[in-house]
C-alpha cells in the first residue's frame, strides 16, 4: 500500500496506534512499527522521566518509524517538549488543546505534527494552524471524545470537504473492513486504539484486556459530560457516576466522585470495579488478547478480503 499516510510518515500500512495512556508504552509503540504499522508512545500518563525511558526503550525495540502523542492539558509540557527535541522524535501526534500553539515549533525542530480534533471546525483550525496530516474521530472512540457525538461515518466525509491534507480516521475501527470502509469515506489512513488495547504488548493490566474481550455492543457509554467527555466500559464506577448525574450532581460533586487517577486505577491496576476503563465501541468485535503482528497481519487480510469481495459480484445489483 503506498499513499499519503505511508508516505508521511514511512510506514508499510497506513495504519496508527493511538497513544492511550496507560496502555501504549514502548512495547507496543514499537511491536506495531516492526509490523509496519506506526505505533505511538502514550505520553498522558506518563511523568517526564517515565516518558524519555520509554523514547529510548523504544529507539532500541525498532529501527523503523515511531511516534507519541501529547495531550496538550498535560501539566508539565516543556519539560516533555525538551525530551522529544533531545531524543530527536520525529512524529509527534497533538490533542486537546489548541495546535496553533506547538505547530511551528516543531516543523522549526523538523518534526511531522498531526492533530487529533472531533469536529470539522477542529479540523479546519488545524489545517490552518499548518499541521502535516489531521486525526478526525468519532464517537465510537474510546477514552476523551468530542462533546457534539458526531459519528464516524458522518465526520470522516465531512472532514474530507473541508481540508486537502492527509486525513487518517479514528472511532470504531477496529478491523480491515472498517479500514477499508473509513478509507471509502475518504480517509487516507486508519488510527486504531481498541484493538492495540487487546494486544499482549499493551502496558496496560490483563483484567482491562480480558474485559475488552467480554465486551458486547452497547457495554460501553460516554459520560462525565460536563468536565470531559469520555467512554467508559459500564462498570460500578460508571454506574455510581452516571446515577450521581442523573440525580443532579453539581460539577463539583462530579469532580469529588471522579478523584484522581481513577484510569490507572482501571486500566493500569485491573481495578475493574472502582477504575476508568476507558474503550471504544469497537471493543464488541474483539474477540481475543493477540500479539501486535498476528493483529496487523489479520487487519490486512480482513482488508484484501473485503477489497476483493467489492469488487466481485458480491456488492453488484
Ligand atoms: P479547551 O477548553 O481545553 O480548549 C482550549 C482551546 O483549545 C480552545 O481555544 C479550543 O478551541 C481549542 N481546542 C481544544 N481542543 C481542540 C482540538 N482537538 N483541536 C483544535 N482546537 C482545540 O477544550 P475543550 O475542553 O472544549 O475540548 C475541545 C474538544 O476536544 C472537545 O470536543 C473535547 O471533548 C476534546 N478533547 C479531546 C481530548 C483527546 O485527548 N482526544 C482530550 C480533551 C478534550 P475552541 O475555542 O474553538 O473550542
Ligand atoms: P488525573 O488528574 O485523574 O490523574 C493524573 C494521572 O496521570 C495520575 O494517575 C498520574 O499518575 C498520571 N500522571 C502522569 N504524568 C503526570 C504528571 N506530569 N502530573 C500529574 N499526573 C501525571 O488524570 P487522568 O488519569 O484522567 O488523565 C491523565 C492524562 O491523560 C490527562 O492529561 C488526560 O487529558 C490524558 N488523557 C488522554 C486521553 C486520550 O484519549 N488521549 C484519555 C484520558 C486521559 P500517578 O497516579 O502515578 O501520580
Amino acid at each position: 500500500m503506498d499513499n499519503k499516510i505511508t508516505s508521511l510518515f514511512k510506514t508499510k500500512y497506513p495504519i496508527i496506534q493511538g497513544g492511550m495512556i496507560w496502555n501504549s508504552g514502548w512495547k507496543l509503540a514499537s511491536s506495531v512499527s516492526n509490523s509496519g504499522g506506526l505505533g505511538l508512545i502514550g505520553a498522558g500518563s506518563m511523568y517526564p522521566d517515565v516518558f524519555r525511558e520509554h523514547i529510548q526503550k523504544c529507539k532500541k525495540a525498532t529501527n523503523k518509524p515511531f511516534g507519541v502523542n501529547l495531550p496538550m492539558i498535560y501539566p508539565q509540557m516543556d519539560e516533555l517538549l525538551d525530551i522529544i527535541i533531545a531524543e530527536k522524535v520525529k512524529i509527534v501526534f497533538t490533542s486537546a488543546g489548541n495546535p496553533k500553539k506547538y505547530t511551528d515549533f516543531f516543523h522549526e525542530n523538523d518534526i511531522i505534527v498531526t492533530h487529533v480534533v472531533p469536529g470539522v471546525k477542529y479540523a479546519v483550525k488545524a489545517q490552518e494552524a499548518g499541521v502535516d496530516a489531521v486525526v478526525a474521530e468519532g464517537f465510537e472512540a474510546g477514552g476523551h471524545n468530542g462533546r457534539d457525538e458526531t459519528t464516524t461515518l458522518c465526520l470522516i466525509p465531512m472532514v474530507k470537504k473541508e481540508i486537502d491534507i492527509p486525513l487518517i480516521a479514528a472511532g470504531g475501527i477496529g478491523t480491515g473492513e472498517g479500514m477499508l470502509a473509513s478509507m471509502i469515506l475518504g480517509a487516507d489512513g486508519v488510527q486504531m486504539g481498541s484493538r492495540f488495547a487487546a494486544s499482549e504488548e499493551a502496558s496496560s493490566h490483563v483484567n482491562f484486556k480480558e474485559e475488552i474481550v467480554k465486551a458486547q455492543d452497547g457495554s460501553t457509554q460516554l459520560t462525565l459530560k460536563d468536565i470531559t467527555p469520555v467512554r467508559l466500559i459500564k462498570n460500578k464506577f460508571y454506574d455510581e457516576i452516571n446515577q450521581a448525574i442523573i440525580n443532579g450532581a453539581t460539577l463539583e460533586q462530579q469532580k469529588e466522585i471522579l478523584g484522581r487517577g481513577r484510569a490507572k486505577k482501571g486500566m493500569f491496576e485491573g481495578n475493574l470495579d472502582e477504575g476508568e476503563l476507558e474503550i471504544g465501541q469497537v471493543a464488541g468485535l474483539i474477540d481475543s488478547i493477540q500479539p501486535v503482528s498476528a493483529i496487523i497481519k489479520a487487519i490486512i487480510t480482513e482488508y484484501e478480503q473485503a477489497l476483493a469481495d467489492i469488487n466481485s459480484r458480491k456488492y453488484h445489483f
